[in-house]
């Protein structure tokens, strides 16, 4: 929108949050309320450019920036902003060129079963080579992975190289799990099940081998549409597991009609057992709850004997942690397993 002869930044914030009031009123569809979220972001002439495309680019990042503030947001936009915002077209771009240039690689993080510690399965963990930073870790790209849409052509990569890697290991002998994870984004797309489907069959994965993570925080959002979405996948064979248990809100209600089959505590409530009392009685609660669920049991960050001997105490199904194994790139990990090293 442009607004002419504002020659008074307080005016635009007026107009704006006049926008923001109109726009987020409830709407009355059927007889529900539905309701949207608005974020506003602005730049003013000359000061933050002289032309259509610098103004577009500093209105978009001060938008931005009011969406980073939470919802329902108006921001004028300034000079610091400039250098998020080009960071931001930087790591998207570079983003881009390392999908078309081969530059990610996947991990694997043993997921040990107990009693007896033996290799069950593997998470998948994507890695970026960056040709000027190195070795990137997920936190650093995925957030803007997520936040660019970008996610979706990734994680179909990290699903059809994880299935191919499962496959060349069952070749050799090696029958392992293979767990990815998906983000919301992808969770959400229309054609998830069509992408997988594709995958599975040009890889010729067996589809009980495969299990998508999804984090606590993503399947609660909408718990409703979520149940519509595992029973489908679930229908294909697949195995689902809720990420990072324990950082969101879940409800007991919605938990029950979940058609999931494995459970991972968040590694924060494994930090600090068998010290903090907290962590325990959380981890036990928890631990019992979804035994009464029918659900397995796999606890995070597990770095020390200590924790695991309380884990498997407490009738942990599987592991997974730095004690056992970091994750590691696919050669190491199969020649690991083959000599028996788990
Ligand atoms: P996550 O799915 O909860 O994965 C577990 C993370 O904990 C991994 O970090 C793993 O290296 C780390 N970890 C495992 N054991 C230990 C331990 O004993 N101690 C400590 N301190 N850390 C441990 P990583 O690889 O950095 O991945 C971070 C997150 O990035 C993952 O959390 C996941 O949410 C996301 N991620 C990774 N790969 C993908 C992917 O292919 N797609 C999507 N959408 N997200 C991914
Ligand atoms: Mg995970
Ligand atoms: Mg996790």
């Amino acid at each position: 929108m442009i607004l002419s002869q504002q020659a008074d930044v307080e005016n635009v914030q007026l107009i704006a949050n006049r926008f923001i009031s109109a726009l987020t009123a409830p709407i009355v569809i059927n007889g529900r309320n539905l309701y949207i979220g608005v974020s506003i972001g602005a730049s003013l002439y000359p000061y933050d450019g002289e032309d259509a495309a610098h103004l577009l680019r500093d209105a978009d990042a001060a938008m931005y920036y009011a969406k980073s503030r939470g919802k329902n947001n108006f921001q004028m936009f300034s000079v610091e902003m400039h250098h998020k915002s080009s960071t931001r077209l930087v790591l998207e771009s570079e983003l881009r060129a390392a999908l078309e240039h081969g530059q990610f690689e996947l991990y694997y993080q043993p997921q040990i079963g107990l009693p007896g510690n033996k290799l069950i399965g593997v998470e998948a963990l994507i890695r970026w080579h960056h040709p000027q930073r190195g070795l990137l870790m997920p936190g650093s790209f995925i957030p803007m992975a997520e936040e660019t849409g970008l996610i979706v052509p990734i994680g179909e990569w990290v699903l059809r190289e994880a299935c191919r890697q499962a496959m060349e290991w069952k070749e050799m002998g090696l029958l392992l799990r293979m767990s990815v994870n998906l983000s919301g984004r992808q969770f959400r797309q229309e054609n998830l099940l069509a992408t997988i489907t594709q995958i599975l069959q040009a890889t010729r994965m067996d589809t009980s081998m495969l299990e998508l993570e999804i984090t606590e925080s993503v399947l609660m959002e909408d718990a409703e549409s979520t149940i519509t979405r595992l029973n489908n996948l679930k229908a294909m064979g697949l195995e689902l597991a809720i990420d990072d248990f324990g950082t969101g809100y879940s409800s007991m209600a919605y938990l029950k009609r979940f058609p999931v089959s494995r459970l991972k505590i968040d590694r924060s409530f494994i930090r600090d057992i068998p010290h903090d009392a907290d962590d325990v009685a959380i981890t036990t609660a928890t631990i019992q709850m979804a035994h009464s669920l029918k659900l397995e049991v796999v606890a995070e960050g597990v770095e020390t004997r200590a924790q695991l001997q309380f884990l498997q105490e407490q009738g942990s199904d599987l592991v997974q942690g730095f004690f056992f194994s970091q994750p590691k790139e696919a050669h190491q990990l199969s020649e690991m397993a083959l000599a028996g090293k788990f």
